[in-house]
């Protein structure tokens, strides 16, 4: 809380005016229905994601405008505009209808950032079908959880990832089809259950009858990691589309002329919520870039496509920063009017750096997958705090509560942070996890697992967590997910894992692991161990450090005391160890 406010100054000095231009009066007049208005629906109060973000916009100028420009790995470029993506995604929809696909049905996608993606993930909203996009670095292991977990019946998938589901495929017996993206990729054979994305889409109509869903079918599963146990799948239903339009148009202040920006994969809940219907739902042209980091090559996505507004992540803003700022001078950035960012702390040199380089400081902001939508931000119109997530979203109420989470305390006062239950784009489940969901409440307050500070003015102040969930480079990796996978490997007895400081990702993954007897340490050893977990684990979450220990800290009930772990690695207080066995 050191740092100088950053000034926002009178409105009459901003490139456009932003769309929310009095906070106070916002909030107190707010309710989500006057957000109601600004959507389509369907007949009888029915709501559909795919059609607020497509097919309500082919009745209106915004039928020829350009919904995503999408730059390849390799240069490549398409554009499509929102009849393109409509009709489409029409066509995949009667391609999954032609598959068997009905309501309630899982579909999953597990690509790179290609059109196809987009038009999958939204044809199948289409039909009814509850989308689950995987990210294209997961290995078989974690396909297989997630997959596994909520019966998908169809996948979406490329010539290159695809071997990675015949490794698992007798695991998953509800999967029904496999759907091959070939993309140019000629003379692919097809195999046990596979089908061709192209050649079912060249024989699909355009014309579909979209499915009516209601506002609380289910629509998305991301899945996320905890503490304890697999990543389990949190469920958005159709009505989350009034928090991603409203938060779109107030938080990331999208205006009809921007061209929008959001560096997440769809893998990740801010590449759905703000990468496919945020955006798409307001009629704003997106930029795909399917290629991953590199500072000149982000840069130059910015100049060749005028992008306005930025929306991005702390670890990829540190990298920028760690590149230097003479990269950026050699680039044509003055498109930017507006930058944002999610997904862990933005550090205040970071929101100051923006300012010194592109003019204009970073807007940090603060949800998760749970709560489907922004809810807590940064404002054009407010002045920052730089290091604060900013202030409570119209409709949100955020607490912090004592540790039995009854009582609210006062600014100042470190505590959980826990929202008021209830909004459009809030989980409505844990897949099959019923306990665990209700779990989440308490007392009408939904409890974030968070760790935070509210200021006198309102201002929220990140702390960390509240478990042993370790944020790398913006990923929710789970201790014990990673710690399953190293206990497979046929030397390692046990694993403790943790997350140790790191200037760019926060956080990285460090593994401390007990031999089998018979097994010696070595350097190869620890080598064969870490491409082991390559192998099983999505690239963030395999270890980065790893160290072998003769035994773990353990609690007298057996649990692995990763706090100790931690402690001891970092040289701070072991705090209460009265439950240690010795
Ligand atoms: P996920 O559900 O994967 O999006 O992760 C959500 C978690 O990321 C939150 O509970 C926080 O721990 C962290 N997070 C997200 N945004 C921020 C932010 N602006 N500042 C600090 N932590 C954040």
């Amino acid at each position: 809380m050191d740092y100088e406010p950053i000034r926002k100054g009178d409105v009459s000095g901003f490139r456009v005016a932003p769309n929310l231009s009095d906070y106070q009066k916002a909030i107190d007049r707010f309710q989500w229905e006057d957000i109601h208005s600004d959507l389509d629906w369907l007949d009888n109060g029915k709501l559909n994601i795919a059609y607020e973000a497509l097919d309500r916009h082919v009745n209106s100028p915004v039928r020829d405008k350009v919904a995503l420009y999408w730059e390849g790995k390799g240069g490549e470029e398409e554009k499509y505009t929102f009849g393109d993506l409509s009709r489409l995604t029409n066509r995949f929809a009667n391609v999954l209808t032609g598959l068997g696909v009905t309501k309630g049905d899982r579909v999953f996608t597990y690509m790179d950032r290609i059109p196809e993606a987009f038009v999958s993930l939204l044809g199948a909203l289409k039909v009814g079908g509850v989308i689950g996009p995987l990210f294209s670095a997961f290995g078989p292991e974690a396909v297989r959880d997630r997959l596994g977990d909520c019966e998908g019946k169809i996948l979406v998938t490329t010539p290159k990832l695809v071997n990675t589901i015949h490794e698992i495929l007798d695991d998953l017996p509800a999967l029904e089809s496999i759907i091959i993206v070939e993309r140019g990729e000629a003379g692919y054979e097809l195999k046990n259950k596979e089908v061709s994305y192209e050649r079912l889409m060249g024989g699909a109509s355009e014309e579909f009858e979209l499915v009516a869903t209601d506002r609380e079918d289910y629509a998305i599963i991301h899945y996320t990691s905890g503490t304890t146990g697999k990543p389990k799948g949190v469920v958005h239903v159709h009505e989350a589309i009034v928090g991603h339009y409203a938060t779109a148009k107030y938080v990331l202040d999208l205006h009809p002329d921007d061209i929008y920006w959001c560096t997440a994969d769809p893998g990740w809940v801010t590449g759905t919520s703000y990468g496919i219907f945020g955006p798409w739902s307001n009629g704003i042209t997106q930029v795909v870039y399917e290629g991953g980091f590199g500072a000149s090559r982000w840069y130059k996505v910015i100049e060749k496509y005028k992008v306005s507004v930025w929306y991005t992540a702390p670890t990829a803003i540190r990298m920028l920063m760690k590149a230097g700022d003479e990269v950026p001078k050699k680039h044509d950035l003055s498109s930017l009017r507006y930058l944002c960012s999610v997904g862990e702390p933005l550090n205040p040199e970071a929101v100051l750096w923006g300012e010194k380089v592109f003019g204009m400081p970073f807007h940090d902001n603060w949800w998760q997958t749970e709560t489907g939508c922004i809810k807590i931000a940064n404002y054009p119109i407010q002045d920052i705090r730089p290091g604060s997530m900013g202030r409570p979203f119209m409709g949100v109420t955020p607490g912090i509560l004592d540790d039995n989470y009854e009582k609210e305390l006062p600014p100042g006062e470190e505590g959980h942070l826990a929202l008021r239950a209830g909004w459009p784009s809030m989980f409505r489940a844990y897949w099959n996890k019923p306990e665990l969901y209700e779990s989440r409440f308490k007392g009408g307050w939904y409890i974030t697992g968070d760790k935070a500070i509210k200021d006198e003015d309102g201002y929220f102040w990140f702390v960390g967590r509240a478990d042993d969930v370790i944020n790398t480079g913006g990923h929710l990796v789970g201790p014990f997910e990673v710690e399953s996978v190293l206990v497979e490997h046929p030397a390692v007895a046990e694993a403790g894992v943790i997350g140790v400081p790191d200037p760019i990702a926060m956080e990285v993954i460090m593994a401390f692991v007990s031999l089998k007897d018979g097994y010696e340490e070595s350097e190869e050893l620890m080598r064969d161990i870490k491409k082991f977990t390559r192998k099983k684990l999505h690239s963030v979450a395999c270890p980065r450090k790893m160290k072998f220990l003769p035994g773990l800290p353990k609690t007298k009930s057996g649990k692995i005391m990763r706090r100790l772990l931690k402690a001891r690695e970092l040289g701070l207080p072991e705090g209460d160890v009265s439950t240690l066995e010795e």
